[in-house]
């Protein structure tokens, strides 16, 4: 049996902080399913805020996210991230990240949206490729141990506190069993829950779902981000970066349609407010082929596309056939981030003890209702450092937790007969059939707009697909690199995260944030101002509503 005073499971910016963190004074390991370099912090582009500019300040940045969050995110843990943005940019630039810079030598910022000033630190538009290499190197360079494409497939818990892991190795097709005496959760978010979405394949909810099942708190689920920019048919992003840096919306007659939407702000709104925007324009006609509007970057000039928009204007050409220097690109909304996740507090300590979560995976709740652009990857860096440091000292303090042969055993029969092919199997169903029809479902009835009878109608549908899921038969088999077996669990893992968001914007009638009810198109302080806790129970998804941190700013309209 491995054993690991802390044990990260994934290797993304989240992960790698935490770890290089808790490495200072704890013996560490990172466990991740696709090696570290892959994982989805590589693609972020636009940047990671912080409040450096000679303007701006940390109250500016506070209030920003606070008004983004549509006063659903905690003030508490919103103070803690904006408070050490500045701290954290510096400690990664000391680490070795090339920051773009401005003329006079300083760290280029720019704007994203809902953000009062310039805010987001960037390298090009492949900030974060460079933060997430640039922390491998020092994970490497301290010789912290990785477990490459290894999957967590379940937190052991013994008297109501974690106490390891099982996990599968996909090379040797083997299950192994981590003990430790603190777990941190880096796993990112479910975003191949819709089948339009800008994450990558490797985004299947597994750590939410896996913490879920052994009883960890989730909190706010039905709050998904819809970025409002991707590229039309495929959904690869198109960062905010690209209206950052002067990129306009058009609608079919060549109107910047956002003058109607968000009057001040224009494109540089936030998401929520901007994806139903598009959509609006779409759904009355003013759209092209009924399906897509333009983000047109053709004013900007080639020069500064080539040298801010790298990326983006490779992705255009490659995957659109348009080089957003000379034409517009067709762009429509897709799912985009994960705000709710496993509760924790601004230490990152979730409801078991023992376990730890960060990042994408986590709900700390600094987005409350509607994420900005910017605030995700800092939040990563953020609350990685803190999740490593307050592991780090259970670590030190905390003797090993108990971990029985018993509950060994129960764990290893149950998982092997699962991988020797358990399931009657039914001929005509499989895997594949079932995620394309939640991803549909989801993106259609539980998408940017939401009614009550459709969500009804999703929830239905997906206890349906729960039992077709249940009855398929396992593609077990120790070869390695089966990845048929992980797709049928990542499935399942996403089965039971779409119930609890389905289930959760539902219940909660009001809009707020991304969270929009045609049937309640208001806000509602008085019944909704609170978060959504959900545990798993007996019969499923058991909900509570909690109270918001309300520290310095009262709830007031928000607008653009
Ligand atoms: C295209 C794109 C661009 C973005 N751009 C920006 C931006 O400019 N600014 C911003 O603030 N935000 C941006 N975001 C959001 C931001 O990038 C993510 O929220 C953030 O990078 C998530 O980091 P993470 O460390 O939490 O998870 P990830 O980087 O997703 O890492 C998850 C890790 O968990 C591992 N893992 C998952 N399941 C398991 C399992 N079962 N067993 C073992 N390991 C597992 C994976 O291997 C991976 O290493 C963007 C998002 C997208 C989709």
């Amino acid at each position: 049996m491995l054993m690991h005073e802390v044990l990260v499971v994934g290797g993304g910016l989240a992960g790698l902080m935490a770890a290089l963190v808790a490495s200072q004074k704890a013996d560490v390991a990172v466990l991740s399913k696709i090696y570290p370099t892959r994982s989805h912090s590589g693609a972020a582009q636009g940047g990671f805020n912080a409040a450096l500019g000679e303007d701006d300040s940390i109250e500016s940045h506070i209030f920003d996210t606070v008004k983004g969050s549509d006063y659903l995110g905690d003030q508490d843990a919103v103070e803690v991230l904006c408070s050490e943005g500045p701290e954290v940019i510096l400690e990664l630039e000391r680490m070795g990240v090339p920051w773009t810079r401005t003329p006079e030598g300083r760290v280029a910022q720019r704007s994203l949206g809902g953000a009062g000033f310039p805010r987001a630190c960037f390298a090009a538009d492949f900030s974060g490729h460079v933060v997430l290499h640039t922390l491998f190197e020092q994970v490497l360079r301290r010789g912290i141990k990785i477990y490459p494409e290894w999957h967590l497939v379940e937190l052991l818990v013994e008297d109501g506190q974690v106490a390891g892991v099982l996990a599968y190795d996909l090379a040797r097709a083997r299950l192994e069993v981590i003990r430790s005496k603190a777990v941190i959760l880096a796993t990112g978010g479910y975003g191949r829950a819709f089948a339009k979405t800008t994450n990558a394949h490797a985004n299947t909810g597994d750590g939410m779902a896996i913490a879920y099942r052994a009883g960890a708190v989730l909190s706010d689920m039905e709050f998904v981000q819809f970025h409002p920019t991707t590229l039309y048919g495929t959904n690869i992003l198109i960062s905010e970066a690209a209206r950052g840096e002067g990129g306009y919306l058009r609608n079919y007659d060549g109107e910047r349609f956002m003058v109607h939407y968000a009057p001040q702000k224009m494109e540089l709104a936030p998401r929520d407010v901007v994806s139903r925007a598009i959509f609006k324009e779409i759904k009355e006609g003013r759209g092209f082929e009924g399906q897509y509007v333009h983000l047109d970057l053709t004013h900007l000039g080639e020069a500064l596309v080539a040298e801010r928009l790298p990326q983006v204007r490779d992705l255009a050409i490659r995957y659109a056939g348009v080089d957003p220097a000379r034409a517009p690109m067709p762009i429509e909304p897709a799912q985009h981030y994960s705000m709710g996740g496993v509760r924790t507090d601004v230490w990152g300590m979730t409801s078991l003890p023992g376990l730890l979560a960060a990042g994408e995976v986590a709900n700390v709740s600094v987005h409350g209702a509607n994420r900005l652009g910017g605030n995700s990857l800092l939040e990563t860096v953020v609350f990685g450092r803190r999740a490593g440091h307050r592991a780090a000292q259970l670590a030190r303090q905390e003797p090993w937790p108990t971990l029985s042969a018993a509950t060994i055993t129960r764990a290893y029969e149950s998982w092997s007969s699962l991988l020797a092919g358990r399931g009657q199997g039914v001929q005509e169903d499989s895997t594949f059939a079932i995620r394309q029809e939640m991803t549909n479902l989801m993106t259609n009835q539980v998408g940017v707009f939401r009614v009550g009878s459709e969500l009804e109608d999703a929830v239905n549908r997906l206890a349906v697909l729960k039992e077709r899921y249940q009855r398929l038969k396992a593609p077990g088999g120790m070869q390695p690199f089966n990845y048929a077996l992980m797709d049928y669990l990542e499935v399942g893992y996403l089965l039971d995260l779409c119930e609890v968001i389905a289930r959760g914007a539902l219940r909660r009638t009001e809009s707020r944030g991304a969270h929009y009810r045609l049937d309640y198109p208001q806000r509602d302080d008085q019944n909704w101002l609170c978060h959504t806790f959900v545990r798993r129970g007996e019969d499923g998804p058991e909900f509570s509503n909690g109270p918001v941190k309300i520290t310095r700013y009262a709830p007031q309209e928000r607008g653009y």
